[in-house]
């Protein structure tokens, strides 16, 4: 018998609140205070258990509390008692019993690969096809208000040798996006700029101010206007020479079809979040290289569980290599819920390499920040 055979014996969730350390302004809305995720935990009958997390936003991809409720009421029937060997089948029917709530199944998807990989005693990324690389390009986003508090933080990414960098554009006036950008070409010529509206720009006027960013020299221009402005972004993307990259247009597997046939995008920011999983990411990066595009590792407002899941699937996938934005359990949240630090050394995301995804949750303080619905 396979150690695989064995059943799920139970499933436990919680709604985490986590402090974060500053406010951030992102195109379409603002993060402070807290940030909201659900954590699942699969335990076999042998004892062993996988982690799994998912992250929304509201004004992004949803709630924390329709989450839960996904995974608690409506997920946990499909998945007790069912074997770990029938992984797929099992994200299958998730897929058929919920809709929307991809950052349920991405939680779930995580939880049973991690499960997979502790029972089988290989990292999650060999369950994806095998590593292509042990490290990722950590890009770290600047998003403060406070624009001095954000130069102190380049300084400190500056001696932790990280080079990537991305702003969050198009909340404030134009002016104030080129007078940062200015700064940080100037002051600080090595790092390797992005910049990312959140859909922040209006249509009739994005081309113009996309221009004025060009003059920059940066990487890629991500989601300069609204999601559904499909004509627009394939205007702007036929229009600048920078590369334009897709973010909120693409969710799913569909969307990448139409950003391609299109031509809406030059690249992609996959995220599980937004399309329910790690192999569902896998999918769409590799839509997007069938046409030559090269991919990102994006992600929601996450915890070091969420920014592992990303990190193995990124190991994974050849074409996600422009770097990952997996910095708010080292730089953004007060405590994260791993028990060691999220691995970044020298600027890079190291991929853990011990079974499933590679490092323990801090239960203590899963549990001392989790709500207790039961009041
Ligand atoms: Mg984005």
């Amino acid at each position: 018998m396979s150690v695989l055979d064995q059943k799920i014996k139970s499933m436990d969730v919680w709604h985490v609140q986590l402090p974060v350390k500053t406010r951030r302004d992102h195109g379409i809305g603002t993060v402070a205070d807290n940030i909201d995720v659900v954590i699942v935990r699969l335990t076999a009958e042998s004892g062993v258990c996988g982690y799994g997390e998912g992250s929304p936003w509201v004004v992004f991809t949803g709630t924390a509390e329709a989450n839960f409720a996904a995974l608690d009421r409506y997920l946990r029937p499909l998945i007790v008692g069912r074997s770990i060997c029938e992984l797929q089948q099992i994200m299958l029917d998730a897929e058929r019993a919920v809709v929307h709530c991809g950052e349920a199944r991405a939680a779930l998807e995580t939880a049973l690969l991690d499960l997979k990989g502790r029972l089988l005693g290989v990292p999650v990324y060999e369950l994806l096809g095998g590593a292509v690389r042990t490290t990722i390009p950590l890009s770290v986003s600047l998003a403060n208000p406070d624009f001095d508090a954000d130069i102190a933080l380049v300084d400190q990414l500056r001696e932790d040798n990280i080079r990537l960098v991305k702003f969050k554009t198009g909340i404030r006036d134009h002016q104030f996006d080129l007078m940062r950008i200015e700064r940080l070409r100037k002051d600080y010529p090595e790092f390797d700029i992005r910049v990312d509206y959140n859909q922040g720009l209006a249509p009739t006027d994005a081309l113009r101010k996309l221009r004025d960013i060009e003059c920059f020299d940066v990487t890629f221009i991500e989601q300069p206007v609204p999601a559904q402005d499909y004509r627009v972004m394939q205007n702007l993307a036929a229009a600048i020479d920078t590369p334009l990259l897709a973010d909120e247009t693409v969710f799913s597997a569909a969307d990448m079809t139409r950003a391609v046939e299109d031509r809406l995008c030059n690249c992609v920011s996959v995220k599980i979040m937004k399309c329910g999983g790690l192999s569902r990411g896998q999918t769409i990066a590799a839509i997007a290289q069938s046409a030559g595009m090269a991919a990102y590792g994006g992600d929601m407002f996450e915890t070091g569980i969420a920014h592992l899941a990303g990190t193995h699937m990124i190991a994974a996938t050849p074409n996600i290599s422009l770097g990952c934005e997996f910095y708010q359990a080292s730089y953004y949240l007060v405590e994260d819920l791993l028990q060691a630090p999220y691995p970044i050394v020298d600027g890079q995301v190291v991929v853990p390499d011990s079974p499933g995804l590679g490092m323990e949750v801090d239960i203590e303080r899963l549990e001392r920040l989790s709500i207790n619905y039961a009041g």
